[in-house]
């Protein structure tokens, strides 16, 4: 597949669930993929780019911004405190928040820097222990202690288990924005990106349907 594909059915999908075109991002999720690749989709004219490691990003984003004006980077994979600063250095957007003490360090080096990237709110969904993301009983206290700690909180992100259908994972997610006044959802990949927008995505994070398999050799 390619990009201008996926626009193709991300223009479809929000027309059938009677939404703005504009109120979906596609994140292009770069993670892994050869510089080549994703040069090719920045010629393309993408500009929003989504990233699972700060070390990989940081060894691959700066160059690419020096040569792409407007480039908008995201973080969709676990952040570690004591990468919490390099992360806020160099992403626009964090989607991974998913602990108090993490909130807690961003909100003290937002302080110190005098910026914040906008912040998702990561949630279990499928309530699995493994999984990263905070607890959904635990969520609606924690929206309101990172609202004590003025950070900026734009929405919620999950990944639905691999076995579930997504679909009714991403309506209780869109539930548990709209009962804690959120208005973004980062949700849908490649697999399920249509479904996410008919529940109401604003994000979608789109990798290998863009770029092709990641190989991880
Ligand atoms: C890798 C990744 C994606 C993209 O996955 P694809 O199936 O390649 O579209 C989306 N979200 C997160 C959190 C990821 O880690």
């Amino acid at each position: 597949m390619s990009l201008s594909e996926i626009e193709t059915r991300i223009d479809d999908a929000t027309r059938k669930a009677g939404r703005a075109r504009e109120d979906v991002t596609l994140i292009a999720v770069s993670k892994v993929q050869p510089d080549a690749r994703v040069e090719a989709v920045l010629n393309e004219g993408h500009r929003v780019f989504g990233e699972n490691r700060v070390q990989e990003a940081q060894g691959k984003w700066p160059g690419f911004a020096e040569r792409f004006a407007g480039v908008e980077l995201h973080l969709i994979g676990a952040l570690q405190t004591n990468k919490a600063r390099a992360a806020m250095e160099l992403f626009d957007v964090i989607h991974t928040l998913d602990r108090p003490k993490l909130a807690r360090t961003i909100a003290r080096l937002a302080q110190e820097m005098g910026r914040c990237p906008d912040l998702f709110i990561q949630v279990d969904i499928g309530n699995e222990d493994q999984k990263a993301g905070i607890a959904c009983d635990a969520l609606d206290d924690f929206v309101t202690e990172c609202r004590g700690l003025d950070l900026p909180i734009r929405g919620l992100m999950c990944i639905p288990p691999v076995d579930d259908d997504p679909s009714a994972h991403f309506e209780t997610l869109a539930a548990m924005a709209d009962r804690n006044g959120l208005d973004g959802l980062s949700m849908g990949m490649s697999a399920d990106f249509e479904a996410a927008i008919a529940a109401g995505a604003t994000h979608v994070r789109v990798g290998s349907a863009i770029f092709g398999a990641r190989d991880y050799d």
